[in-house]
């Protein structure tokens, strides 16, 4: 089915269809009622993708953030969120309406996150013990999956781990997709960016 327009309330329930990077995202935020710089942007862009408004999006972030006051919420972090949609900045940033959410290419090449940071993709940015660990927290606990997962990731071959455990994920209705050619064939290719990943999760699931 089509996507409904999420709201502040609704990215908990949504974070179901989210790429393992913005699933542990959204749980260290949980986690910490925070997020350092990088990692705010990254899922800021995101959320922006899956088509959560800028206020929606303030509205997230400042409830989110429940232990910083309203005072240090906007000095601090108010103007970061409304540049990467385009409210504020140069006129370049403001005519082309902030930031583009980042492609798999982009979080799988730019520099490490450092400790306590949790930004970029977990395939390549976690050790493959670590990894397996952090899918089995969120439920990937298949045996044969996992070890593909482990000889993918091995290879340097991040975003086919990830397309593996989507795939396991879906399995139901990527089938169903499939045998009765709901889809254009298309719509099925190898997924190259974590809105795309959400976007087929939803509509695979509703
Ligand atoms: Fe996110 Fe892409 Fe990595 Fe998957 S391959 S976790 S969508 S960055």
């Amino acid at each position: 089915g089509d996507i409904t327009t999420p709201t502040a309330a609704s990215i908990d329930g949504l974070s179901q269809h989210f790429p393992l990077c913005m699933q542990n995202l959204h749980r260290e935020l949980r986690k910490n009622n925070h997020l350092k710089h990088f990692g705010r942007l990254q899922y800021t862009l995101f959320l922006k993708g899956i088509g959560l408004s800028l206020q929606e999006c303030i509205i997230f972030w400042r409830k989110s953030f429940k232990l910083i006051a309203d005072d240090k919420f906007k000095a601090e972090y108010l103007y970061n969120i409304r540049h990467a949609y385009g409210e504020v900045g140069g006129d370049a940033n403001r005519r082309g309406r902030g930031y583009t959410p980042y492609s798999c290419q982009k979080l799988l090449t730019e520099p490490a996150p450092a400790a306590g940071q949790t930004h970029g993709c977990p395939y390549r940015t976690y050790a493959p013990d670590n990894l397996i660990t952090l899918l089995q927290s969120f439920g990937v606990t298949d045996r044969a999956l996992l070890q593909g997962v482990r000889e993918d990731v091995g290879k340097q071959r991040y975003h086919i781990a990830c397309n593996r455990v989507f795939e396991h994920a879906h399995k139901g209705p990527i089938k169903k997709v499939k045998d009765e050619a709901l889809w254009p064939a298309s719509e099925l290719d190898t997924i190259l960016h974590p809105n795309g990943y959400f976007k087929r999760s939803f509509m695979l699931k509703n």
